[in-house]
C-alpha cells in the first residue's frame, strides 16, 4: 500500500509505530523560541511528549484490540494517532478512548505525589485569606514536576468533554452504544458535541479576555468540535448505510475510458457530450489508472490538445475487485487522491464509481429503506 506521509518529519518507531512530526509543529516551536525564550519552549516540550504518551496510550489499547496503528502524528493543536480501523465493538473503542487520557492522569498523579513530598505549600491554596496559585506566567520556572502536573491535568480534563474529536465524546458514543445502535448512539453524542460548542462559542464572546486570546481560542474550538461532530456523524452514517455493500453495489456500468493513445482532444470531446468528467486509464481492458479532469486541463493546456494520454502523468492506480466491500472503496478515494475508482472483474474492467455515484446509491438505499438495489440494475 502506498501510503503518502506529505507535510510529516519522520522520527522513528516506537512499538512498530511512526511518529511524526507535522512541519508547522517545527514552525511553532522555532517561533516560540525566538518570541518567548528557552524556558517557554521546554514547556511545550514537555506538554508535546504527554501528548505522543497520550497517543501511545491510544495506541497500545488498539494493539490491545487487534487494531493497528498507521502512526501517530504531533500537531500545532495536539496529537493524531491513526488507526487502521475505527473499532466497531464499542468495548473496544471505550478502552481505545480511555486510555489516552488515562496516561495523563497516571502522570499527574506521580507528579501530585512529588508536589506532596516536595512543595505542599502548593496545596495550600488558602493561606492566611489569600489565594496562592501558580499563575500561567511562572509555571514555566517551575519545577518539572510541577509543570507536568498542571499540563496532565489539563490534557486530562480536557480530553475529556465529550464532544468529538476530544476523548470524551467517544467514550460518551461508547457508552450509548452498549444499550443503543451505534448510530443513534453517535447522533446523539454528536448533538451534545453540538451543545458544547456553541456554549463554548457564548463563553467565549461573554467573556472576552484583555488579549483577545482566550476568544480566539475558544471559537475556534468551537468550530473545531462542530466540524467534527458533523464529520463523525456523516461518517457513521454512511458506515451504517453501506455496511454489506460492495464495489459493484455502487458502479455505473455506462462509462467512457481513456486508452493511452487517446490524444486530449479526444476526451475534452467526451466531456463536452457526457455528464463523465474523469477517466479511467485502460488499455485492453486492463487498468492503468485514472485521468482526473484537472491533470486533463493542465495537460491540455501546457502541451496542447494533440498530445497522449500515455505521454502525459496521470493518477496510477488499481482497480478494485467488484466484491470489495464499498467502506473499503471509500477509503481509496482518500487515500489515492482520485475522482473516480475503477472496478475490475478478473483483471478487466466492469464499471466505475465516484463521488457522485456513491451518493445517488446512498441516497437510493435511503429512499427505498431496504435499500433493494437490485431492482435497480439492469
Ligand atoms: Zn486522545
Amino acid at each position: 500500500m502506498s501510503n503518502k506521509r506529505p507535510w510529516g518529519l519522520h522520527f522513528g518507531r516506537i512499538f512498530g509505530i511512526e511518529i511524526s512530526v507535522h512541519w508547522t509543529f517545527v514552525l511553532m516551536i522555532a517561533y516560540f523560541a525566538v518570541s518567548k525564550g528557552s524556558s517557554f519552549v521546554f514547556f511545550v516540550l514537555w506538554g508535546f511528549l504527554c501528548v505522543l504518551l497520550h497517543e501511545l496510550g491510544h495506541a497500545l489499547a488498539a494493539k490491545a484490540c487487534k487494531i493497528k496503528t498507521k502512526r501517530i502524528m504531533l500537531l500545532p493543536i495536539g496529537g493524531i494517532a491513526q488507526l487502521e480501523r475505527i473499532p466497531k465493538n464499542p468495548w473496544h473503542e471505550l478502552i481505545i478512548a480511555i486510555a489516552g487520557p488515562t496516561v495523563n492522569f497516571v502522570i499527574f498523579c506521580f507528579c501530585a505525589i512529588g508536589i506532596v513530598y516536595f512543595q505542599p505549600e502548593l496545596f495550600d491554596v488558602v493561606k492566611d485569606g489569600e489565594k496562592e496559585i501558580v499563575s500561567f506566567k511562572d509555571i514555566v520556572e517551575q519545577p518539572i514536576y510541577i509543570q507536568l502536573f498542571f499540563l496532565n491535568g489539563i490534557l486530562f480534563a480536557f480530553n475529556l468533554i465529550p464532544a468529538f474529536p476530544m476523548d470524551g465524546g467517544r467514550i460518551f458514543r461508547a457508552i450509548l452504544a452498549t444499550f443503543m445502535n451505534y448510530l443513534k448512539a453517535t447522533r446523539i453524542a454528536a448533538r451534545v458535541g453540538i451543545g458544547f460548542a456553541i456554549a463554548f462559542f457564548f463563553i467565549a464572546m461573554l467573556f472576552p479576555s484583555a488579549s483577545g486570546f482566550n476568544t480566539i481560542t475558544m471559537s475556534l474550538l468551537a468550530v473545531f468540535i462542530l466540524l467534527s461532530a458533523m464529520a463523525e456523524s456523516n461518517l457513521v452514517k454512511t458506515r451504517t448505510l453501506f455496511e454489506g455493500r460492495t464495489a459493484s453495489d455502487a458502479m455505473i456500468t455506462e462509462f467512457t475510458s481513456a486508452s493511452p493513445q487517446d490524444p486530449l482532444w479526444k476526451l475534452i470531446d467526451l466531456m463536452k457530450k457526457s455528464l463523465q468528467a474523469d477517466f479511467p486509464v485502460v488499455k485492453e481492458g486492463k487498468v492503468f489508472g485514472v485521468l482526473s479532469r484537472n491533470q486533463l486541463f493542465f495537460s491540455y493546456k501546457k502541451h496542447g490538445p494533440g498530445v497522449l494520454v500515455g505521454d502525459i502523468p496521470f493518477i496510477e492506480l488499481d482497480g478494485v475487485p467488484e466484491d470489495e466491500p464499498l467502506e473499503k472503496v471509500l477509503e481509496k478515494f482518500n487515500s489515492n487522491h482520485t475522482p473516480l475508482i475503477p472496478v475490475v472483474r478478473e483483471d478487466q474492467i466492469i464499471g466505475i464509481i465516484t463521488a457522485a455515484t456513491v451518493d445517488r446509491f446512498g441516497a437510493m438505499i435511503e429512499a427505498t429503506e431496504q435499500g433493494e438495489t437490485g431492482k435497480y440494475q439492469h
